[in-house]
């Protein structure tokens, strides 16, 4: 892409409202537009980071036999005041609005109770089990405080699937294949050593949920951390009880703020219960199937990864999230043929590049606007890399330079596969 043709224009403050770093940066970068307090637009740079990670979450769902589908955000009133959560003493953060009519709807939170109302109408006989169907779908919450960035919207994207097993031992094998899963997802982008399974309360079924919490300064949670074991409980759950359970001592545990990027619940006959969700076994007995919900927010891991992966100068993608694989920059008229050239490789090779062609930006606003957008490897052509025939490499985590020549770049860039894992130093 051109970056003389896109249209997102990076600015040196971000909105004086804003306090979350991540928001931030995403704003003075053009990835993101703050419409409103809670609800962010995404732009092409920033739409394409979304795009990388929600490609990631559905691999490994598809892996553990995950159906994408995708559900309605209007939600029927009647539906979910089978389980009582209709009441806004019950659910507090409901959007509800009406019909024409004056029938009352509301902007789904989440989607357990339409969804198991739906699956009547599929599961029938042990054959139709287990289904597994999930979705990255807009949800609406009405949130008190908004101070998080994208990690914390009025309106933003989940993946949320869920399971319909034939019974606990089925249910309980798909529960610890979505936690490995959960695992790989969170290890693509480079926060798998931070991000730790957390006990939690909010398991109608089982004892506890699970939850996936990235240790950063930035989260809302607070959780004990055990290093040793891998596992943190959330300060919500943390009792002499629960350690017990756990086999965890307080002396092993450490206090750190997390934020939680992904959270999956047994849910048992709770919900197949209010809508009498039942298959007949093969004796022709009937059964209720047992449920469970894994969520993870795409947009609040993208704001994960930018408060962990960022420094001064701006934003530091991880390859497997980052908008495009290179950065090339064209410094100064006398190059631009050249720089050309290298760009028109690179898309031949299928190496996916930010190409800055702009005529009006010096070599300075360049390297800064560069820096501030984060692409994990700029390249350089300049007279001086011209003069000796070669490209200029610079890895944006390490700050490592190197100059290459061009085919030999291209080359490397190929037999790498570019994304997502692209290592020239
Ligand atoms: P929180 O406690 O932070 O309000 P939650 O426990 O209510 O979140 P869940 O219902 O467990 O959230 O939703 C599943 C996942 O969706 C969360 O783990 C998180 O990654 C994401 N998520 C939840 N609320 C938001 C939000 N307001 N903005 C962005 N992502 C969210
Ligand atoms: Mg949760």
């Amino acid at each position: 892409m051109l970056q003389s043709g896109l249209f997102t224009k990076t600015r040196r403050e971000a909105p004086k409202d804003e306090v979350a770093n991540n928001a931030k940066l995403l704003i003075r970068a053009g990835f993101v537009h703050k419409e409103m307090a809670g609800v962010y637009s995404y732009l092409p740079l920033g739409l394409r980071v979304l795009n990388n990670i929600n490609e990631i979450i559905r691999k490994e769902m598809d892996a553990i036999g995950g159906q994408e589908l995708f559900l309605t955000a209007l939600q029927d009133k009647s539906v979910w005041e089978k389980t009582n959560r209709w009441d806004d003493s019950v659910v507090d953060n409901w959007f509800k609005t009406k019909l024409k009519n004056g029938s009352e709807l509301g902007l789904g939170f989440t989607h357990e109770e339409p969804l198991t109302k739906l699956m009547r109408e599929h599961i029938n006989s042990f054959r139709d089990l287990p289904a597994y169907p999930y979705q990255i779908q807009t949800k609406f919450r009405n949130e008190i405080r908004v101070k998080s960035g994208i990690m914390r919207g009025r309106e933003f994207l989940m993946k949320d699937l869920y399971s319909f097993s034939k019974n606990e031992e089925e249910h309980n094998s798909f529960y610890e294949k979505a936690k490995e899963a959960y695992g790989k997802i969170f290890s693509s982008v480079g926060l798998g050593d931070i991000t730790y399974v957390t006990f939690a309360s909010g398991g109608s079924f089982s004892k506890y949920s699970h939850e996936f919490q990235t240790v950063c300064e930035a989260g809302e949670d607070i959780i004990y951390v055990s290093e040793d074991k891998k596992i943190a409980v959330n300060k919500e759950v943390y009792d002499e009880k629960t350690l017990e359970d756990l086999g965890l001592k307080k002396e092993e545990l450490e206090e750190r703020k997390a934020i939680e990027v992904g959270n999956i619940f047994s849910l048992g006959t709770k919900f197949s219960d209010a809508f009498n969700l039942d298959y007949t076994d093969e004796n022709g007995e009937k059964h209720p199937v047992i449920m469970g919900s894994y969520g993870i927010g795409p947009g609040r891991l993208m704001g994960a990864i930018v408060e962990i992966f960022s420094d001064e100068r701006g934003i530091v993608w991880p390859e497997a999230a980052a908008p495009f694989a290179v950065h090339l920059l064209s410094l100064g008229d006398s190059v631009s043929k050249t720089a050309d050239k290298v760009y028109n490789d690179l898309r031949e090779a299928g190496v996916e590049a930010l190409y800055d062609d702009r005529k009006d930006a010096t070599a300075g606003e360049k390297f800064a606007d560069a820096d501030l957008i984060g692409i994990p490897w700029r390249l350089v052509v300049s007279p001086k890399t011209i003069e000796q025939g070669k490209v200029e490499v610079k890895n944006r985590r390490t700050g490592e330079i190197k100059m290459m020549e061009e085919k030999e770049l291209v080359k490397l860039l190929i037999t790498l596969n570019v994304k997502p894992a692209v290592k020239l130093c």
